[in-house]
């Protein structure tokens, strides 16, 4: 499932590939804007915030998508070979180098740019954004001292980013039982910290990578890892569903004890 720093570098690639190029041809295969043609206008900016990706398109238009938990760009050479099944194109923005091609985006929507706000101003500071505020984050992280930390870490609004392999990470490497209430995790601001240095540290990986080893099956203390060892303890990790696959929570029940009462 892609995260914000997944999509982060999907904004950083799209961006490079599209801003500033004049749209040559656009297809958009959603119900609600399946009429819509915005060729002649240039693409100005491509950013994210969170797991919102934002295309700017001159007069005031914004392209807004969002993967939830399958979609994915796709950069080609006009003529090259798509690698994603044509039955499952929802936008095409055509320019003369580059064909961007949207693959099972969940939300594909046009807006005016003046509305963006509607759309993401609820979103906590993202940790790849040059506005991130770290005050403004553990404020949000620490509002409701009863609410659980893998829940908390999931939450949009408390930062844009975040998704259920980091909730399962990050938790695992601060040694903290997903379920405890934020108001009984001692030193929360370096949650926080970990946040940014680990989105930071992905930032051109966009994979989730916390171990350190980017190898296929060597990326993750825990995520993925039910009932297999912990690779620091060697406890089996436990896996426990949250009814929704985005919701699954892996932890180590050594490593990250349950606060006695
Ligand atoms: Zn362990």
């Amino acid at each position: 499932m892609p995260e914000g720093d997944t999509v982060f570098l999907a904004a950083t690639r799209l961006h490079a590939a599209l801003a500033g190029q004049t749209l040559t041809r656009t297809d958009f295969r959603m119900p609600r804007i399946a009429t819509a043609d915005l060729a002649g206008r240039a693409v100005e900016n491509v950013v994210s915030l969170g797991k919102h990706l934002l295309f700017r398109i001159s007069g005031d238009v914004t392209l807004h998508t969002h993967y939830k938990m399958a979609g994915s760009w796709h950069l080609y050479r006009p003529g090259e070979r798509w690698k994603g099944p044509a039955w499952q194109l929802r936008v095409l923005l055509e320019t003369a180098p580059w064909v961007a091609v949207g693959f099972r985006l969940a939300v594909a929507e046009l807006l005016h740019t003046s509305r963006e706000h509607e759309l993401i101003g609820h979103l906590g500071p993202d940790p790849l954004s040059p506005e991130w505020d770290a005050d403004e984050a553990l404020r949000r992280l620490t509002a409701d001292p009863d609410r659980p930390v893998g829940e908390l870490l999931l939450d949009q609004r408390v930062m844009a980013g975040p998704g259920n392999v980091w909730k399962s990470e990050l938790c695992f490497l601060r040694g903290i039982d997903p379920w405890t209430p934020i108001g009984r995790v001692s030193c929360p601001e370096r949650l926080v910290a970990l946040v940014k240095e680990l989105f930071e540290a992905n930032r051109t990986i966009g994979s989730q990578v916390t171990t350190g080893d980017r190898r296929p099956g060597r990326r993750h203390w825990v995520y993925e890892r039910g009932g297999r060892p912990c690779l620091r303890c060697a406890t089996p990790v436990r896996v426990r569903s949250g009814g929704e696959p985005e919701r699954v929570t892996y932890w180590c029940p050594a490593c990250q004890p349950t606060p006695a009462p």
